[in-house]
């Protein structure tokens, strides 16, 4: 295709960037929350929009089926960096990614040096790293959503999963012990395609970190 394809999720990242696209002159012309589309047209001829699920994000862009997309920086963990450039920090959809235990558990005990804890996740190679830096053993449970049910019903220990208010954690009387770190949302765009269509992309970055200094 002569021009460009963006990779987008529905829900937070799309909301949150509809402004930036605005600001590279790029106007959805249907809202993916109601629109049974994948592929949506923009204001623009050259350039569309393809609706995929969050963590299939990377997957689209290193494959060069879009040549740019918005990701978390939780998914580009797990997914790995190859054939991805990651020009810029968004800035959206931030939260953080922690540990939490039910109300009352001593994490600590469990943690100290040569101890093994039952952790389920949906990031399991960003959990494996994070206690084995500690020196813990770790047996990981993969999950695909609802991790704050593992501990409640003895599936696990503690959980590692994203944080932004804490309100479902409280719901369910788990604590967060410790952040494993900040997350936001990242601008990623295949290398090939870069080269291929600078003309074309590069405005598009440009607009995007305009748009983040205003
Ligand atoms: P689903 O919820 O349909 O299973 P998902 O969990 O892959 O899909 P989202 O929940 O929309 O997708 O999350 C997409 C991205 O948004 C995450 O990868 C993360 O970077 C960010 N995110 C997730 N939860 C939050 C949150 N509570 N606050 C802010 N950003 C978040
Ligand atoms: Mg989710």
């Amino acid at each position: 295709m002569d021009g460009i394809t963006l990779a987008l999720s529905k829900g937070r990242i799309f909301e949150e960037t509809l402004p930036l696209l605005a600001a590279a002159g790029i106007v959805p012309q249907e809202n993916p929350e109601t629109s049974r589309k994948l592929i949506i047209g923009t204001n623009r001829p050259d350039v569309r929009l393809v609706i995929v699920r969050a963590t299939d994000t990377p997957t689209y862009v290193q494959w060069g089926a879009a040549d740019l997309g918005i990701a978390g920086k939780d998914v580009l963990l797990e997914h790995g960096g190859a054939g991805l450039y990651v020009p810029l920090d968004l800035k959206i959809a931030r939260c953080r990614l922690c540990v939490a235990v039910p109300e009352g558990f001593d994490y600590a005990a469990a943690t100290r040096p040569g101890s093994r804890i039952r952790v389920a996740t949906k990031y399991i190679a960003t959990a494996r790293q994070h206690f084995a830096a500690k020196g813990v053993h770790v047996d990981l449970i993969k999950l695909y959503g609802s991790m704050e049910l593992a501990p409640l019903v003895g599936l696990a220990d503690a959980i590692v999963d994203l944080v932004s208010s804490g309100g479902t954690l409280r719901a369910n009387q788990l604590a967060e012990v410790e952040e494993i770190m900040p997350i936001s949302s990242r601008l990623i765009v295949n290398q090939a395609a870069l080269k291929l269509k600078r003309d074309r992309l590069q405005p598009v970055i440009d607009a995007f970190a305009g748009a983040l200094q205003a």
